[in-house]
């Protein structure tokens, strides 16, 4: 879980034009854009609300959902018949999210992100004016985006939450019996902290519950250990002793850090395995 470049809002209304100029049908076109100023308040209080609170928080803040023929109206922005508008929209939020962290879901850091996720759900029930918001749209695994679904309830944003400001959320125990390794990823409350960071961390929770993360990057974890214990049993051949192993465990996961920010699993991974003697002494006995 890690934190990516917001698309500025002054972007999303050009794309909302987009859209519309590209509609099928004259009259569907000109009810859409009647219905723009409409559009520049929701968006305009997403943007103010995003940083509110919970999901749940976000759409109180919304306020009273659209009218049936609204809805009716703005329904089915988001699809491929469009003159190729959406594509223009999802490239140019891919433009801005360049980097390792753009190659994996940032909601479970597993998956390769081939999805786009609405984080309000776009659905003509919910927010089909949020269809072709940037700031709504974050691009996901498709079991990430599966799992989260239309029924939308607390889940990470992944352009507001300070998620690389929290401290380690995870932990993960390690049982080391023979040469079996195993792993299990816990969500654990950061101590001592701020209402503002116990906020994100309850949504972090609830986020890591609904996706079912913990269970996932224990999975990921067997075939992790298989290749870390491969890669320093080829150091230990070289000479390198107990000392070399932690450190190189501990390098590992500092640089993971770094780029990942403190609540990526991997990185915890190495850090645990870092101070779990009878794991080191499994690899250098
Ligand atoms: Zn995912």
């Amino acid at each position: 879980m890690w934190n990516l470049p917001r698309p500025a809002l002054a972007d999303a209304l050009g794309y909302f034009d987009d859209v519309v100029d590209n509609t099928r049908g004259a009259q569907r076109t000109q009810d859409r854009r009647d219905l723009r100023a409409l559009v520049v308040r929701r968006y305009a209080l997403y943007e103010k609300h995003a940083s509110a609170g919970t999901l749940r928080a976000r759409f109180a803040a919304l306020g009273p959902s659209l009218g049936a023929s609204q809805r009716a109206t703005l329904n089915g922005m988001y699809e491929s018949r469009d003159g190729g508008a959406c594509g223009r929209l999802k490239s140019a939020i891919r433009r801005g999210q360049t980097g390792p962290r753009s190659a994996r879901c940032p909601y479970c850091a597993v998956g390769p992100p081939t999805q786009w996720d609405h984080v309000l759900p776009e659905a003509v029930a919910h927010f089909p004016e949020l269809a072709v918001l940037n700031l709504n749209l974050v691009k996901t695994c498709g079991t990430c985006n599966g799992r989260k679904g239309t029924v939308w309830k607390p889940i990470l944003h992944t352009y507001w939450d300070a998620i690389d400001g929290l401290p380690g959320c995870l932990n993960v125990a390690l049982s080391v019996q023979g040469a079996s390794v195993e792993a299990t990823f816990t969500v654990e409350r950061p101590a001592n902290t701020s209402r503002d960071v116990d906020r994100v961390y309850r949504t972090l929770a609830a986020h890591c519950a609904r996706l079912g993360l913990c269970d996932i990057w224990s999975s990921e974890a067997q075939l992790c250990i298989a290749e870390i214990r491969a890669e320093l049993a080829l150091g230990v051949e070289d000479g390198d002793d107990q000392a070399d192993v932690e450190r190189s465990l501990r390098r590992r996961a500092r640089s993971l850090g770094r780029l990942y920010g403190p609540n990526y699993w991997e990185g915890i991974l190495y850090a645990a395995l870092a101070d779990c003697a009878p794991f080191v002494e499994l690899v250098c006995p």
